[in-house]
């Protein structure tokens, strides 16, 4: 028979995948003696067997469920709705990796009339007994019945405002009894039926409202971005009550072992004397800081801090904990490696090792590379930022520079950035349903909530910039404004934030690049002796090109040479190419851009020391470089000499109906070698002049797209190779070069045999390889993605993350057909995927020689190709 359900007696930390991570953690820190209310964990097998049992809980899943409340019920001696001495549990989600946030807890669950004045009488303290009373009937209502929180918030407003007080804890429990009244009548106009009684019942409903949330939209939009596969599941935890909200002896609160915004090496958290539960992260008071607990609560502080040293010292990782005082006696709630900022991972990693705690190859896994995102991007150019206006300063919650239009709320949020726009979500508090228009903002602003509320600590995950809890902002979300200092703003006024300061300013603010320096420069340094993967860069322009460089890139995978084509007036030479009607006139144009092409490959070459440059052959659609303008096919018709009337005949002569399948590629070079020729010269002569100017050894690689027949390849490579070596022969000098293919295409996947006999290396461009794929176009399948995460027939993107099962297939096929006819045939990969961390791992898997990466993903891309190396060694 299936165990289902484990005490956390029975568990431990590497039962991590069943327990998941509060279960496991809860159980770990039982083992290692510390102060845990006792309880079980439903496992994340039964959550995955409730779907798998069309949402319902089975017998024997029950059976065990109520086997272990009989056994909670004896280490506690109390019983669930018991007259004496009534059991009172929380109901607590958790999954595998952690999901702040996402998933619902219900506190004080076994209340019920009855048992209210059972233990306000025992306790003689009424307004605890309310108090906890009414928490209930408002988690259980949002959670399990899907009421609402903001009636029963409403509620309680109104109740404050009638009574003349502004605290949660000046509301009597005569008021609290009242207000328990008011929200059983609200969740029975709303449901139709009474609030449940029964204990027993209370807990069923609470652990498969928990199952269910593992479903719901937020949780689904967390777990895409941050690789979470749905089938994990989530565990339950029923832990018996810890009371924060006794009186002045009592509070909860959460902490950090170091700073997870700096990652200074200090005890870092906040605490709310006489609150429960959420109250410290919901921003209901502002809490007061973990050392003023010294002064209050002495012997329970250095009790706590030593709990704090063990814990760190035991997982050897930075600590996130929530712990809860019940009358001066300490509980720990949980702990679990707690959430940081690119800059402070880096710092408490390089940290942990020169504290002897962990090795370098630990340090470099601890690094989750999707954050390193936050610091490649810009920070405010300092001179701007002397001169900008400093309106006011929260706290500094999550680093980084944001600009932009302001926006209140989140669905806003997501429609100005769907235009386009850059915005700054700017809130009260947030709360999960925000999550997607945190995401689509440049930076949050709250105006409540501390380092730990919600908006802090989903900003950080996410990496994006957020200042929080910036009180003296007045705020009218009502009418879409806000004052700060002497500045109203409006829906879309420009603001700037600096999430590492907490500085807010009026208006847009410059923003300059960041560099790789000090402890990143170390993770990097350790991370690059790790990995065999070489990390190589997309780049069309120098600047690209170094930028790339200083990032760590060994090379360019991919030279787009189109990009070069519609800069000043080349484009007009160019459209005099397309608009040509014989070869001689083509070859006219041509000769036009060849040497300024020739020109950008020379700075290129430069930039890349001699590193490998790929450069791909023109690819997109000629239509896409036509005039649209009036004006623009005028001046076109007069440098031909031909007529308006003839250029637009040319122009709908290149319409295409399917583009993306058309006319492009290697096909554009069957149809117009004179392309092909013009661009190789241009490759070649410009590494024949770096060469001999600057001694750098300088190999071409030119790469054909879009081939899908050996033939097609052939074809170009056979015009490359006279071109070419009329070029060098010329020259009178020895110049290696490359003619490889871009697999794209899945027939080049299946033929990949015979093309590897022709090519010296093959290239995966796994953007199109994908659309080509599935037979999505990538530029429309954003419109239909949605529904096919919600039809949970995706989990992700496939053109942010590699399909490992199909493309990944035919990748697989492209390498078993090549490799053993070409010895010295090389691979890469050049799609968006070469920067996405877990495709990364896939690439050297399949044993790729390289991935290239857009510029500001090199480092990503070099870390996560050291992580793959590292797991593949265990
Ligand atoms: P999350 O995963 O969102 O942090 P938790 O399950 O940790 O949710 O619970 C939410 C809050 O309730 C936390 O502050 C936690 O410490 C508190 N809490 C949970 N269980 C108990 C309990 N048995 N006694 C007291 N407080 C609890
Ligand atoms: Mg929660
Ligand atoms: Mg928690």
């Amino acid at each position: 028979m299936t165990k289902w359900v484990y005490m956390f007696s029975e568990g431990d930390a590497t039962m991590r995948n069943l327990l998941g991570g509060k279960g496991c953690n809860l159980a770990e820190m039982t083992k290692l003696g510390l102060p845990v209310p006792q309880g079980f964990t439903v496992t994340t097998e039964a959550c995955t067997q409730y779907y798998e049992d069309g949402k319902k809980i089975n017998d024997e899943i029950l059976a065990q469920i109520m086997e272990s409340v009989t056994k909670m019920e004896e280490i506690a001696g109390k019983k669930f709705g018991d007259n004496e001495n009534p059991l009172l549990v929380s109901v607590r989600s958790g999954a595998r990796a952690s999901m702040p946030g996402m998933m619902d807890t219900i506190l004080n669950l076994g209340l019920n009339e009855e048992v209210v004045n059972v233990i306000a009488e025992k306790s003689g303290n009424p307004r605890w007994a309310w108090d906890c009373y009414r928490r209930f009937i408002q988690m259980y209502s949002d959670v399990v019945m899907e009421v609402g929180k903001k009636y029963f918030e409403e509620l309680i407003d109104k109740m404050k405002e009638e009574k003349g007080v502004t605290e949660d804890t000046d509301l009597t429990a005569d008021d609290l009894k009242e207000l328990s009244a008011q929200f059983k009548a609200e969740y029975k106009s709303k449901l139709g039926e009474e609030f449940p009684t029964d204990a027993k019942e209370q807990l069923l409903g609470a652990i498969q409202a928990v199952f269910r949330s593992w479903d719901n939209p937020r949780a689904n939009v967390y777990r895409r971005d941050n690789d979470i596969p749905y089938s994990w599941g989530t565990a339950v935890n029923v832990q018996m009550m810890a009371f924060g909200n006794m009186g002045d002896t009592s509070g909860t609160g959460v902490a950090f072992t170091r700073d997870p915004a700096t990652g200074e090496n200090k005890l870092m958290g906040e605490f709310l004397i006489n609150a429960q539960g959420e109250d410290v992260v919901a921003g209901v008071r502002t809490p007061q800081p973990i050392s003023e607990l010294e002064k209050i609560m002495p012997e329970v502080y250095k009790e706590f801090v030593d709990i704090t040293e063990k814990l760190e010292n035991h997982y050897r990782d930075m600590q996130d904990m929530e712990f809860t005082i019940e009358d001066k006696k300490l509980y720990m709630l949980q702990t679990r490696n707690g959430k940081r900022t690119a800059k402070a991972a880096l710092k408490i990693a390089c940290d942990l090792v020169d504290e002897g705690m962990i090795k370098e190859e630990k340090a470099v896994e601890m690094i989750d590379p999707r954050n390193l995102d936050t610091l490649l991007h810009p920070q405010f150019d300092p001179q701007a930022i002397k001169e900008a206006k400093e309106l006011g300063r929260g706290l500094a919650a999550s680093p980084g520079a944001a600009s932009g239009k302001v926006v209140f709320t989140a669905a806003d949020a997501k429609e100005w950035d769907a235009k386009g726009e850059k915005v700054v979500l700017v809130r009260l508090e947030t709360s999960p349903e925000d999550i997607e228009g945190m995401k689509a903002a440049q930076g949050i602003l709250t105006v409540r909530g501390g380092m730990t509320s919600h908006a802090a600590v989903v900003a950080r995950g996410m990496g994006t910039c957020c200042v929080s809890g910036l009180s003296e902002i007045k705020m009218d979300e009502a009418n879409k404004k806000f004052t700060l200092g002497d500045v109203v703003f409006g829906e879309g006024d420009a603001i700037s934030l600096d999430g590492s300061t907490g500085a807010v300013y009026a208006g847009a603010i410059a923003t300059i690049p960041a560099e790789i320096s000090g402890d990143f420069g170390r993770i990097m340094g350790w991370a690059d002796r790790f990995r065999v993967l070489k990390v190589r860069t997309n780049a069309d322009t120098p600047e690209d090109a170094r930028r790339a460089r200083e990032l760590g890139a060994e090379g360019i995978g991919l030279c787009r040479t189109e990009h070069m084509f519609f800069e000043g007036d080349r484009i007009d030479a160019f459209r005099e190419m397309i608009c040509s009607d014989t070869v001689e006139e083509r070859e006219a144009a041509l000769e036009k851009i060849l040497p300024v092409q020739q020109g950008d490959f020379e700075k290129l070459y430069e930039a890349l020391e001699g590193n490998p440059v790929t450069i791909r052959f023109l690819d997109p659609p000629l239509h896409e470089f036509v005039p649209t303008e009036e004006a623009d096919i005028k001046k076109l018709a007069d440098a031909q000499g031909k007529t308006v009337d003839q250029i637009k005949e040319i122009i709908e002569g290149l319409h295409e109906f399917n583009p993306m399948m058309g006319h492009r590629g290697c096909r554009l070079t069957v149809t117009y070698p004179e392309i092909a020729k013009m661009q190789t010269r241009a490759i070649i002569r410009a590494a024949i002049n770096v060469k001999k100017n600057t001694n750098l050894d300088v190999k071409p690689e030119i790469m054909i797209p879009l081939v899908g027949e050996v033939k097609e390849f052939k074809f170009v490579k056979d015009i490359v190779i006279a071109t070419a070596e009329e070029e060098i022969n010329k020259a009178e000098v020895k110049l290696d070069y490359e003619v490889g293919t871009m697999i794209e295409i899945p027939r080049a996947c299946l033929t990949a045999d015979a093309i590897a006999k022709e090519a010296d290396f093959f290239c995966f461009g796994t953007n199109d390889l994908t659309q080509m794929t599935y037979g999505f176009s990538r530029d429309d399948a954003g419109k239909f993605l949605d529904s096919y995460y919600d039809a949970k027939i995706f989990e992700y993107d496939p053109f942010a993350k590699l399909d490992q099962v199909g493309v990944g297939s035919l990748m697989k096929m492209a390498l078993d057909k090549g490799r053993p006819v070409n010895d010295a045939l090389h691979f890469g990969i050049c799609g968006e995927h070469g920067g996405d961390p877990s495709s990364v791992e896939f690439c050297h898997e399949i044993g790729l020689d390289y991935v290239s990466a857009s510029p500001f993903r090199v480092p990503i891309a070099r870390l996560a190709a050291a992580q793959a190396a590292i797991k593949a060694s265990k």
